[in-house]
């Protein structure tokens, strides 16, 4: 289907005035001073993430408000912010009466429960780093990173305690204590544990948050290997400044929306836009503990009506796949903004929320390491499916080039290819990776943080991803990032997925090799492979088009939901597969 290159915005297609309506000004006045004098800062000094997300409101008008509504496979619970406040305080004086200090750091292993919520909150109030993980990692994942991050403290229940860890945990010497929550909340008694839930009972509702600064330890979050090992990030307090900032003009949040994001919290995106940026505003959030399915979360965002929403690709592709009757039986009224993050958002998918949701897609890009939103897509401009969108105010990005001697500078044409960089310097860039100077030490060049992403900026401003560094193809002479490749592919209405790699080649140097799954209600065969080698080519011109398509069930993916392309092609190569701790194993 031909359709325009620019989604343009009208008046009606906004529900309310955006926080970010002129772009320029805003960037010209914006300052990160600013944004801090709106955080509270601690009564005697300080900044501390839990007293802006949770201790303002408590003490203020929003004492009474829904801040999460916990949507259980069986039950609803709703937690105010008043509660919120209580049941972090006890956790709080949970870890303080178990020795547990300022600066060491607590692993989660849970599923999307509200003891999850309040144990981030509560060690974020005792000063302690919490460095969630994704429940279903396997024993192997889970001890290496509580290894690398010395975790003094794990919280966990005792369904994936006695699953996952109870066989690791000799392997586990710097974990001083287990705490578990049983099915449904209820207590529990392991050997070698702690119960939860009598602790909390017998804890006081009363805590002084622990004096924490700017620079202190909040979160430590670990990559999600779509192109290697892991990496740990160190996040800091003061990194609220930028979940504030891009809570207000990328998520666009106002005082009375119903938010739901729907990441995980074992992923960056889980933590800074499902548990703080939605608090800081002091709006209420929709948590579905369940796992994905089609019709249910077309029925939490007609039932919750939630207005703002915050997803992923994969996610929009499952809807996609699963067809746009489903979307159809009902409607959603309340819904005004869409967003999504995590890879790149086909064109397709854009205009599918278009089409099926009435509300485009709007692409967000950001990694772990920047530990917020830094280039976006908000509801006041027009869209171009396809690109990511343009720098928020406090974030200065470019396109820069390596010279001969390894100098970096950006490069100032337009629709130049080049590595993405940012300005070093905003709130919540990372500080660190975990034991591992050196390879942070070569995240930055002069003023420059170096992203790995290859993309380019067009004359408006806006900037278009080309690929990450390691999966781009060079073939006959040519550079051609993945990206590109598979939107054309996703065009096609069999297509559901399709991940693009590099196949060495001694002619060209690599040869362009597509893998798709398809929608349902149709069949792998030659001739469906054929017509997709010519759309292809029609899209893409015979040097970019792939030359072989293989059809999969379904792509290999992170459990953040990334098509794993080193994977593919280690697969298609014959070699080792590396670090797998985080694919996707269904
Ligand atoms: P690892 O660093 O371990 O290989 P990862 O880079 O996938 O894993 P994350 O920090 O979760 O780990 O993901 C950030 C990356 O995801 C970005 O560098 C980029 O490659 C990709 N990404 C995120 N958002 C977008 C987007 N809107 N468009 C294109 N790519 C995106
Ligand atoms: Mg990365």
């Amino acid at each position: 289907m031909n359709r325009p290159t620019v989604i343009c915005k009208t008046a009606a297609d906004l529900r309310l005035p955006p926080n970010l309506i002129d772009y320029a000004a805003t960037r010209a006045v914006f300052s990160w001073e600013a944004v801090r004098a709106e955080l509270a800062g601690l009564p005697g000094g300080g900044l501390n993430i839990a007293h802006e997300t949770v201790e303002r409101h408590a003490q203020g008008a929003c004492r009474d408000k829904i801040a999460f509504r916990f949507l259980g496979v069986k039950t609803t619970r709703d937690i105010r912010y008043g509660e919120l406040s209580r049941l972090t305080n006890r956790f709080a004086n949970v870890l303080k009466s178990l020795g547990i200090g300022k600066g060491e750091r607590l692993f989660l292993l849970s599923g999307r429960i509200p003891e999850l919520y309040v144990t981030v909150l509560g060690s974020f109030k005792n000063g302690t780093a919490v460095s969630p993980l994704f429940s279903a990692f396997g024993p192997e994942p889970i001890a290496t990173r509580i290894n690398l991050g010395e975790g003094a403290v794990l919280v966990t229940t005792e369904l994936l305690y006695e699953r996952k860890v109870a066989k690791i945990r000799s392997q586990l010497p710097t974990l001083r204590h287990v705490l578990l929550v049983g099915e449904d909340g209820q207590a529990t008694s392991v050997p070698g544990t702690l119960d939860l839930v009598t602790l909390m009972a017998q804890a006081s509702d009363d805590f002084d948050i622990v004096p924490t600064g700017p620079e202190d330890l909040s979160l430590l979050h670990f990559t999600s290997g779509t192109t290697g090992t892991p990496k740990g990030a160190m996040h800091v307090h003061g990194a609220v400044a930028t979940h504030w900032a891009t809570g207000k003009y990328a998520l666009d949040l106002h005082a009375d929306d119903i938010y739901w994001c729907t990441a995980d919290p074992g992923w960056v995106t889980g933590t800074s836009y499902g548990i703080i940026a939605p608090l800081l505003h002091g709006v209420t959030s929709i948590v579905d503990e369940a796992d994905f399915d089609a019709e249910r979360w077309y029925r939490i965002l007609a039932e919750e009506k939630v207005s703002v929403w915050y997803t992923a690709p994969t996610a929009i592709r499952m809807l996609m796949k699963a067809g746009a009757e489903i979307a159809k039986k009902r409607s959603y009224p309340n819904l005004r903004f869409i967003a999504s993050v995590g890879e790149p958002l086909n064109p397709e998918a854009v205009w599918w929320g278009k089409e099926v949701l009435g509300l485009p897609i709007h692409d967000n890009w950001w990694q772990t390491e920047t530990g917020g939103i830094m280039i976006a897509n908000t509801p006041a401009f027009d869209i171009k499916p396809g690109s990511m969108g343009r720098p928020l105010p406090g974030i200065e990005a470019a396109i820069v080039k390596k010279d001969e001697e390894g100098k970096v500078s950006p490069v100032d044409t337009a629709d130049t290819e080049g590595e993405l960089a940012l300005k070093r310097g905003w709130p919540s860039m990372l500080r660190g990776y975990l034991h591992n100077e050196e390879r942070y030490g070569k995240c930055f060049a002069g003023d420059w943080y170096l992203t790995g992403d290859l993309a380019k900026r067009d004359a408006d401003g806006y900037y278009w991803f080309v690929g990450r560094a390691d999966d781009v193809i060079k073939s006959a002479g040519h550079l051609i990032g993945p990206f590109e490749v598979e939107s054309a592919l996703m065009e096609h209405p069999a297509v559901a997925e399709a991940g693009v790699i590099g196949k060495p080649d001694e002619m060209v140097g690599e040869v362009v090799k597509a893998f798709v799954s398809l929608k349902k209600g149709f069949e792998a065969s030659d001739a469906l492979r054929l017509e997709l080698l010519g759309h292809a080519r029609k899209k893409l011109g015979a040097a970019v088009a792939p030359k072989e398509i293989d059809f999969l069930p379904a792509l290999p993916r992170t459990r953040s939901g990334k098509i794993m392309r080193r994977l593919l092609k280690a697969r298609e190569l014959g070699l080792p597969e590396g670090d797998t701790s985080t694919l996707e194993s269904s």
